[in-house]
């Protein structure tokens, strides 16, 4: 027996840093390691931004903030959802969190009573299963068929509520598929979930500016459902700012209140310095952000050219985020030189971290065990070396 309570030992560490260590390790040793592994940004945090931390500080910006976000942010982030996603929000509608992770998390906790049901769009974000266990709630995975870039359809979320559904939970642009929801398959999810008033939706949107197909859709827009969506996005991805820990919500006032009050145990209002750069951020719109999305957008074809020389490795292709998640159950069975069998993509995932040095992480942690996720924010060459390692690696697999 443990010391440690139940509820953290039913969590699971998360897997992305697991195979990141292990890849640390390496590198320790003074192996070149190419590390695919981890879902960041490898782009500075643009210089506007940081010009602005430095004056908070100067203008002495070190007090506690107030517990959901300093009001000149949150009229800044209503302005954004106006701008962007064409909707209307007021401050009172905002939480300011330290980082989106807090934010779902604060969303999950006020929602979910223990047993209720937590509806999660397969494959998912690591943390989404975990943040539900914590809230005691039951994971409902609804697992997208590859053949549709992995996206979940209406029917099945039609089929999978229950009288004990509360919360539905997704990310588009998704982590860890890059599928982004059309108007019309989001339309289609709005309508199941207008027709059925005890279910919430919180919809992740934190990869909004990393689309490559173009229309965002939000689907808080669904004018019925508005009122029992949770929208949660943030300044990680987009502006590169994900060491500053700056994430929000907008959300019926009721839920907004909640969450404000879950913080004001736990953490207090997000940092002071980092909030104001995040005002900042705003300010200049979306130009930082669709330079590094152009980027990414090059880096994904570049992947998808090397890729489709690789065999064994079935890869739709993302329309939005910065990854490829390849199916990769055309491996099971076979043997490494070194004796080893592959039996699935972690031990796939662990050959080659062994034999290319390439880390990555495979799909179990993201409720898709046959496929392993690869970051494509990497500069090009790192790209091209990596993947032409992989390519040699997975070639002496018989
Ligand atoms: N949601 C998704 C889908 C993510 O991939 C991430 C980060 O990896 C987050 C939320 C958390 O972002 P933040 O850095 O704002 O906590």
């Amino acid at each position: 027996t443990s010391m440690l309570s139940d509820r953290i030992l039913a969590m699971e560490e998360s897997q992305t840093i697991a195979m990141v260590k292990k890849g640390r390790e390496l590198s320790a040793q003074g192996i070149d390691v190419i590390n695919l592994g981890f879902g960041e940004p490898d782009f500075q945090t643009p210089q506007y931004i940081k010009d602005a931390a430095k004056a908070a500080l100067d203008e002495g910006y070190t007090f506690y903030t107030p517990v959901p976000g300093y009001p000149d942010l949150r009229k800044a982030i209503c302005e954004k959802l106006k701008r962007d996603n064409n909707l209307e929000y007021k401050n009172e509608n905002i939480v300011v969190s330290t980082g989106a992770k807090q934010s779902l998390a604060n969303v999950v906790l006020s929602l979910v009573n223990p047993g209720d049901e937590v509806i999660v769009f397969a494959p998912y974000w690591v943390s989404y299963t975990e943040i539900v266990k914590l809230a005691e709630g039951v994971t409902v995975e609804l697992v997208g068929s590859i053949d549709d870039d992995f996206k979940a359809t209406a029917a099945q979320l039609e089929a999978a509520i229950t009288p004990r559904t509360k919360l539905i939970m997704y990310s588009s642009p998704c982590n860890p598929t890059g599928a982004v929801f059309t108007r019309e398959e989001m339309a289609a999810i709005a309508d199941v979930v207008a027709r059925n008033p005890h279910v919430y939706v919180l919809a992740d949107e934190i990869y909004e500016y990393i689309n490559f197909v173009g229309e965002h859709v939000s689907i808080a827009q669904f004018d019925e459902i508005k009122d029992r969506v949770i929208t949660v996005n943030g300044f990680s991805k987009g502006y590169a700012m994900t060491g500053w820990r700056v994430g929000y919500i907008a959300a019926s006032v009721d839920i907004a209140c909640a969450c404000e009050k879950i913080q004001s145990q736990i953490t207090s209002g997000t940092c002071s310095i980092a909030q104001r750069a995040a005002i900042v951020a705003l300010q200049g719109g979306r130009a930082t952000a669709d330079e590094m999305a152009q980027a990414y957008h090059r880096r994904r074809d570049l992947v998808l050219d090397l890729v489709k020389d690789i065999p064994g490795l079935r890869t739709p292709t993302p329309s939005g985020a910065f990854y490829i998640f390849p199916d990769v159950s055309g491996y099971f069975g076979k043997t490494a030189p070194d004796g080893q069998t592959i039996e699935n993509a972690y031990d796939l995932a662990l050959f080659i971290l062994r034999d290319a040095h390439v880390a990555s992480v495979d799909g179990r942690a993201f409720g898709a065990p046959n496929c392993i996720r690869f970051s494509t924010a990497a500069a090009d060459e790192k790209l091209r070396e990596a993947f032409a390692r992989i390519k040699k690696s997975l070639a002496t697999l018989e």
